[in-house]
């Protein structure tokens, strides 16, 4: 047994399923998981002694490979003046201005300390703000796991949810309503069929949690238009898309501004962070501005402040770091391609940016039906592949990779190499 497979043996008898998060697990992949003992740049150190070229970067955080200067810097400069006060700090101002000046819908911030804090905050503000009680979901988009996100795809477009998670009430369920992503005349009907009782719209503007799915040409905009026009807010949940797909995020790229947004992941720069903010008049209904309330003992915590300033800062102040990201998504993508082409295979990738997802299916992926048309017994086969052959993916095809500038042309070199060599193993 593997260092990795014992740990795991005795994790599985004090941790439920041996993780502190179900997809570490490997379940839909096979195998155990790798236990990580450390990395660095582009590269992830396993307790078995391997060496692994990043495509997961913590699920989005190293944007700038591992333990990168200023990150370290900052933190190791911030433990010195004590790691907690339950108290303000010159770093939260710093950090909201900084937020505020990055992303173009937001003008006042709160932080929290995970994306599901964030996303959790957002709907009960968007309620408290309109006085409303339903939302707008897409199916396959994650908002973490707050009970009013983990509710099941509807069949029919006025499908009521049901509760996806054992937990999760029926009352809340009926709460939630769900549409295929990229299906805008579904949302019509749901606005319609519950005229004045929806209080928010929330998706992934570019999802990353079914693979990674791009908005079709108009979709944002039509989404935009039908909120302003029946007073529904508009939520970006850009946990993933926020500071990686430009350093304003999706919203930037994309020119549309949600009424509220949610930060995670980047943000803290590898510590646990999160962050919800808007237009002015929303964010002063939260508390002790306004009634709603959201509170938070280890929020702004100086630690996670000084990690994810330092990131933001460099990102703010090093646009190039973006080019340099397209540049390498563009290379390796079109690397896969050529590979798929010589094999003779027509399989789906969905590629923005930073992030990308190889779909082990030949039906173009615009929705969750068509990411589930995907042979996951075959994408188990390849993640293993890779895996042999030194590139850690994310254990499961409904993910997106996320790309970091650590990467090298020679990495991305030998990762198209690999990708052709397990595909040709595994096919
Ligand atoms: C990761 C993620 C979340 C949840 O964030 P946590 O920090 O894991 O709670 C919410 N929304 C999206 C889009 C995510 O990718």
């Amino acid at each position: 047994m593997t260092t990795s497979e014992q740990l795991f043996e005795k994790a599985k008898t004090l941790i439920p399923g041996g993780v502190n998060s179900p997809v570490r697990a490997f379940r839909a992949v096979g195998g155990h998981p790798l236990f990580i003992k450390s990395a660095k740049g582009p590269f992830l150190f396993d307790e078995d002694g391997n060496r692994y070229i990043e495509l997961i970067n913590s699920w989005g955080p190293m944007i700038l490979g591992h333990a990168f200067e200023p990150v370290e810097e900052a933190v190791r400069d911030a433990i010195q003046h004590s790691f907690s006060f339950g108290a303000p700090t010159r770093k939260e101002v710093e950090m909201a201005e900084l937020i505020v000046e990055m992303v173009p819908s937001v003008e006042k911030v709160r932080m929290v300390n995970s994306g599901t804090e964030a996303t959790m905050a957002a709907i009960r503000v968007a309620r408290g703000f309109t006085g409303r009680d339903k939302l707008i979901k897409f199916e396959g988009c994650y908002h973490g796991h707050g009970d009013s996100f983990l509710i099941a795809a509807g069949s029919g477009a006025i499908t009521m949810g049901t509760p996806d998670s054992p937990g999760v009430t029926k009352a809340t369920a009926l709460d939630t309503l769900t549409a295929p992503f990229n299906d805008l005349f579904a949302v019509e009907r749901l606005i319609d069929a519950n005229a004045n009782q929806i209080a928010a719209v929330i998706l992934e503007p570019v999802v990353g949690n079914m693979g990674c799915v791009l908005p079709e040409p108009g979709f944002l905009q039509g989404l935009r238009d039908l909120c302003d026009r029946h007073d529904i807010l508009l939520i970006f949940d850009e946990v993933m898309t926020g500071f990686r797909l430009a350093k304003g995020g999706a919203q930037e790229h994309f020119g549309i501004r949600p009424d509220l947004t949610t930060m995670g992941k980047i943000i803290g720069g590898g510590m646990p962070v999160g962050a919800y903010g808007g237009r002015r008049e929303i964010m002063d209904m939260v508390s002790p501005a306004g009634p709603v309330y959201q509170a938070g003992t280890l929020s702004g915590n100086p630690i996670a402040m000084s990690a994810g300033l330092a990131m933001l800062r460099h990102l703010n102040e090093h646009p190039e770091v973006y080019t340099r990201l397209t540049e390498i998504g563009d290379k390796l993508v079109a690397g896969f391609r050529s590979s798929l082409a010589s094999l003779g295979l027509n399989f789906t990738i969905n590629h923005l940016g930073s992030m990308y997802t190889l779909f082990m299916t030949e039906r173009p992926v615009s929705n969750f039906v068509d990411a589930k048309s995907s042979d996951l017994a075959l994408f188990g086969r390849y993640f293993q592949a890779m895996l042999k052959r030194g590139v850690y993916l994310a254990p499961s095809q409904f993910e997106s990779l996320f790309l970091s500038v650590a990467l090298t042309d020679e990495l991305v070199d030998e990762i198209i190499w690999a990708n052709e060599e397990s595909l040709k193993e595994v096919i």
